[in-house]
């Protein structure tokens, strides 16, 4: 059954080590690369393939792999956190299932402004937008790049 079981040598944990930040909420904040999308990445040495970083964590401080086929449920839905026991090992189906009730349970968006109907705008990927966020973020652009520009707005 366990083939394979991937360990980090010495250097490569202590490389590890030096890429995470540890909060005292307990998430383990990841430092390194990342992808497009914010998740953790890793790669042995410069040039060797990419995994995702949260994966290899898991599969070290577990001592197996993660079974063919499964997913890790991220519990602490922090997105560079890659705290082995912030995971849980699903099946894709309940994964999907457990982060559609996630999203459906929420009431307010991350900057605590109230999903009603009026400020909600539902993506093609059938996801809630928080549209008083969208007005600040395009505002926020805005005022970056006439900063850039060096010309604040006077009024
Ligand atoms: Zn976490
Ligand atoms: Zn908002």
């Amino acid at each position: 059954m366990a083939k394979n079981v991937i360990t980090l040598n010495r250097g490569e944990l202590a490389r590890m080590n030096r890429l995470l930040d540890i909060k005292p909420d307990g998430c383990w904040r990841w430092k390194g690369e990342k992808t497009t999308n914010g998740y953790a990445k890793w790669s042995k040495v410069s040039g060797a393939p990419v995994r995702a970083a949260h994966r290899v964590i898991w599969e070290h401080y577990h001592q197996q792999q993660i079974p063919e086929g499964m997913q890790l449920d991220h519990l602490c839905r922090v997105r560079d956190c890659v705290n082995p026991e912030h995971f849980e090992v699903v099946t894709p189906s309940e994964n999907t299932m457990r982060q559609n009730h996630f999203e459906r349970n929420k009431t307010h968006c991350p900057q605590g402004h109230e999903y009603n109907e009026e400020n909600t705008r539902i993506t093609n990927k059938n996801k809630r937008v928080c549209r008083s966020c969208d007005r600040d973020r395009r505002r926020m652009r805005k005022d970056a790049a006439s900063a850039e520009e060096g010309q604040p707005e006077s009024g």
